[in-house]
């Protein structure tokens, strides 16, 4: 059997992630799902894209792409090894944050990127 699209009546109205186009959306009464050729539940689709099968393809080849970019990045972080968050910044921003100091904690923000280089 071909993979296909079903429909289901939903009644968890909560946020999924459309397998074809990636983006958030909020699962409607009615939610489609993407099925395998065994019939196994894929993932959840919305419904612009679950009701235009004339892009079907583009868009599955377009979030295969997206998925090999993020592959590819985890790969190259997985390599060069990534540096842990640092452990005095974090009770500096912990005792900050219970001051609730706006302009020491934007200050504070504004130096992450800078100290990491
Ligand atoms: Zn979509």
């Amino acid at each position: 059997m071909k993979p296909k699209i079903t429909l289901l009546a939903n009644n968890a109205f909560v946020k999924e992630r459309c397998v074809m186009c990636g983006e958030y959306f909020e699962a409607g009464e009615i939610l489609p799902e993407l099925r395998d050729e065994d019939n196994e539940l894929i993932d959840y689709l919305c419904d612009t894209c679950a009701y235009e099968p004339q892009n079907y393809a583009s868009k599955l080849m377009e979030q295969a792409q997206c998925f090999e970019n993020s592959a590819a990045l985890l790969r190259r972080l997985a390599q060069i090894g990534v540096q842990p968050p640092d452990s005095d910044r974090k009770l500096e921003l912990e005792s900050l944050i219970l001051t609730r100091d706006a302009r020491r904690i934007d200050k504070l923000n504004s130096e992450r990127t800078r100290e990491t280089r």
